[in-house]
């Protein structure tokens, strides 16, 4: 399983961002907390909102996994056409 760290310090929107290990983006280790193995970049983010409340997957490296709870209030497209 990957290997996922947390940021330290926090983007402008805010948020701590969330990377695999081996992301170009990740900083070195003073600036950023290990946070284990996960099977997916969703359930270390969820793992590192215990300690990070406001934190999200890095664009970067975890853009493939879906991204859990950050699209608040995104509209539902369905079935509104057929009236
Ligand atoms: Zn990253």
């Amino acid at each position: 399983m990957p290997l996922f760290l947390v940021a330290k310090s926090r983007r402008t929107n805010g948020h701590f961002e969330v990377h695999c290990a081996d992301c170009p983006a990740a900083p070195p280790p003073p600036h950023s907390h290990y946070l284990g193995s996960f099977p997916s970049a969703a359930r270390a983010i969820c793992d590192a909102r215990v300690l990070y409340p406001r934190c999200e997957g890095c664009e970067q490296c975890c853009a493939a996994d879906a991204l859990p709870d950050e699209e608040p209030d995104r509209p539902r497209r369905h079935a509104l056409s057929g009236a």
